[in-house]
């Protein structure tokens, strides 16, 4: 049977009177550091966010001091971490708290959640570590412990499932344990001991009670959905134009698009055009008669991307003089009014770049 609330908190208390991480942040009730912190850990391992976090917060010891920062001082501070988008959300938060706030830190949740740059996770942080307003906490450390401890086996990053998470964490909140130990507890208990990979459940406070572990699914959970690996392609497309209208080809293979008409194409490799060679061996293959192509390429018209499910498309359109009418062929057709014909989106958006 799960523990109840007062239950878990007691065990985990225990253990992180024995397991409590030792961070240079963790000391202190201040918003803006705690702030610093969290932005500087967001995308960053402890270990390398640590000296730029003392850099800082030696510069700008406090909110005040910072909202006086130059832009191009942050930029220079935070050179070296990366995703310099958080910088320049600092310096616009920073900008906020002066205007909004009187240069004070908010004090309080939905506050301190509309700055810019600051998600839930980084608001609960806050609100908890330097307010003690009872918000919990829903980091990976956080997520790992919840799916695990209560056998959650959805997506974790589906919103319905997250919500689950997000419920369960606050109801584990005990009101006689201060927010920032318990949130604190949370997060290192995540860390060090429901580890990603090789978590210490023999020696684990909740192993009687664990639904991952009693059904052996810990390496399970948590889950998220696998990404699809798209394939890429190069599609090489041969744009032939008269006054009947223009070339189309119905699909009929067993690929993308069957059934829907399209611009006769070359399938390549890559994106480079096809050489002369390419382009006159392949139109056999197209019923096409050599001697009706007067010019292979005569212009590259348009060249586009197109995302789907599976597949990543990189399509050129070129522009193909030609001497005969094409159209005598069975697998080629002119068309004028295109309103009546099924045709690929990627068609589409490249008949609207074009005036044909
Ligand atoms: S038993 Fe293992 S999986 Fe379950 S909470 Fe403990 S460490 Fe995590």
């Amino acid at each position: 049977m799960i523990d109840t609330p007062k239950e878990f908190n007691l065990k985990l208390q225990q253990w992180h009177a024995l397991n409590e991480r030792d961070l240079p942040w963790k000391s202190n009730a201040n918003a803006y550091k705690i702030w610093l912190s969290e932005i500087i850990l967001q995308q960053t391992q402890v270990k390398q966010g640590t000296p730029y976090y003392l850099n800082f917060v030696k510069k700008y010891p406090d909110i005040q001091s910072f909202i006086k920062a130059d832009l191009d001082d942050i930029l220079a501070l935070w050179k070296g971490l990366g995703y310099y988008s958080r910088a320049r959300n600092m310096y616009e938060a920073a900008q906020q708290i002066n205007e909004t706030f009187d240069g004070l830190f908010p004090n309080n949740y939905q506050d301190i959640l509309a700055l810019k740059g600051i998600g839930k996770y980084t608001a609960a942080a806050i609100a908890s570590f330097a307010y003690e307003l009872p918000h919990a906490v829903v980091d990976g450390n956080v997520i790992r412990l919840i799916t695990r401890y209560y056998g959650i086996t959805g997506d974790y990053t589906r919103r319905a499932t997250m919500s689950k998470i997000e419920s369960l964490a606050q109801k584990l909140m005990d009101h006689a344990i201060l927010p920032s130990s318990h949130n604190q507890a949370m997060m290192d208990f995540g860390a060090l001991q429901c580890k990603p990979s090789n978590p210490l459940c023999q020696s684990c406070p909740f192993n009687n009670q664990c639904i991952a572990y009693l059904n052996n699914q810990v390496d399970k959970i948590p889950f998220k959905t696998p990404k699809i690996k798209k394939t890429t392609r190069y599609f090489h497309y041969l744009v032939l134009m008269n006054h009947k209208g223009i070339i189309l080809k119905q699909r009929t293979n067993e690929d993308i698009w069957k059934g829907l008409f399209d611009l006769p194409m070359i399938e390549s490799d890559s994106s480079k055009p096809p050489s002369e060679e390419t382009f006159f061996s392949i139109l056999p293959s197209l019923k096409i008669k050599k001697t009706c192509i007067e010019r292979p390429i005569k212009r590259i018209l348009d060249t586009r991307k197109h995302i789907l499910t599976h597949q990543i498309i990189f399509a050129n359109y070129y522009e193909v003089s030609s001497t005969c009418d094409i159209s005598q062929n069975e697998n080629f057709q002119y068309f004028k009014n295109l309103g009546t014909i099924g045709y690929p989106s990627l068609f589409s958006k490249f008949l609207k770049g074009q005036d044909l």
